[in-house]
């Protein structure tokens, strides 16, 4: 905060003026219920499916499953934070909504990984959305037997999720850095095209458009508490919600999955087991998360291959014979 005036920065807007762009926009925040406040000891709970991760693989699941008339319970190791609970400012919103604080590393620093770790997973951050490429639907299917990945199905699902999350390409504003960027490209002889968001508002000078990934107090993206989330909740049988619910474990018996252990913070600010009894486990922890409980639990792993691949922001290296000691290379993809 020191720096902020020398960088002519005014800081986050104040919550007043956060709540009047909003109105004016016509956003009504939705206040998710979490069954925290009624769980004072240890408890039992019986529900067709249990959805583990409240990101975008659990919050669409959960609505699919709670629209389709299932009982849904979603559980959240992160807090859920309302509009109001979040300042806007860089360094707390790291430490309320990223995983570990945003430093999640390998111990030797050689690989960083940034992951939400709050109600609505990791899309707390930007807004960018690509189609699975083609080329890669096909490299699925025909390379690692995926074969659903290159029906037109999967085109379907992909269609039906930018619909509801309103991807669009057009109108969209670029910021000093981006044109700088774009500038370059074209200088290069490159091919530049705007890539496609999730924004409700993406012209120049949209409230909240730069500030999204430090908690999007303008509802501004199109994000899980702002979607898929919201339509679970909605449903004929309203999906039910626990945030600071951290699971341990998924109960089977020889591989088929029947419900889950959990510990939960309960209204009183302790700790209880929470066990949860379903017919449906899904496990959308993140690409961090999911391997560590799948191997946790001692589920079958046939190929081996559960917690040996990462998407990772950045990977550094030391190469010999290089002029550069320490190399970096960004959004790569690394394979022990
Ligand atoms: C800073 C940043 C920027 C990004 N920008 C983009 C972008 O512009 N475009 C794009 O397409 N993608 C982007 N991504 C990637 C995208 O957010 C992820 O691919 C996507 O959110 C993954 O969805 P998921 O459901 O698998 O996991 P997540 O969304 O990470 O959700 C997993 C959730 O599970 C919870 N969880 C983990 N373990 C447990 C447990 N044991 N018990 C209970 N809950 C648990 C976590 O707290 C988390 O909330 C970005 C990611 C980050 C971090």
């Amino acid at each position: 905060m020191a720096n902020w005036s020398l960088l002519g920065y005014a800081g986050p807007e104040p919550p007043e003026r956060v709540a009047a762009a909003r109105q004016a926009e016509g956003r009504t925040e939705h206040i998710f219920q979490m069954i925290n406040s009624s769980i004072t000891a240890d408890t039992s709970l019986d529900f067709d499916a249990v959805v583990i991760g409240s990101g975008c693989g659990g919050a669409v699941a959960a609505a699919e499953l709670a629209c389709a008339g299932h009982r849904v319970l979603v559980l959240e190791k992160g807090k859920y934070f309302s509009l109001s609970e979040m300042s806007g400012v860089e360094g707390e919103a790291l430490d309320q909504l990223y995983e570990r604080g945003g430093i999640v590393s390998t111990e030797d620093t050689g690989l960083a990984v940034l992951a939400g770790g709050t109600f609505g997973g990791s899309a707390v951050n930007w807004a960018c959305c690509l189609r699975t490429p083609d080329y890669v639907r096909q490299e699925w299917a025909t390379e690692h037997g995926l074969k659903r990945f290159a029906t037109d199905e999967f085109g379907d699902a992909l269609d039906a999720i930018c619909k509801r999350i309103n991807v669009t390409s057009t109108g969209i504003s670029h910021n000093r850095n981006n044109e700088l960027f774009i500038d370059g490209c074209q200088k290069a002889g490159y091919e530049v095209e705007d890539a496609p968001q999730n924004m409700a508002d993406a012209s120049p000078g949209a409230s909240g458009a730069g500030f999204i990934c430090a908690g999007d107090r303008y509802e501004i993206k199109q994000s899980m508490t702002v979607t898929f989330l919201r339509d679970a909740a909605a449903a004929r049988v309203p999906a039910q919600f626990a945030d600071r619910c951290k699971v341990s474990e998924v109960i089977h018996s020889k591989g088929v999955a029947s419900g889950v252990r959990a510990t939960l913070i309960g209204s009183d600010g302790q700790p209880h087991q929470l066990t949860v009894r379903a017919r449906v486990v899904v496990v959308a922890c993140g690409s961090i998360n999911s391997p560590a409980l799948l191997l946790r639990s001692r589920l079958p792993n046939k190929n081996g291959l559960i917690g040996r691949i990462f998407d990772c922001t950045r990977c550094h290296s030391s190469l010999p014979g290089c002029l550069l000691a320490l190399r970096t290379w960004c959004l790569g993809r690394v394979r022990r």
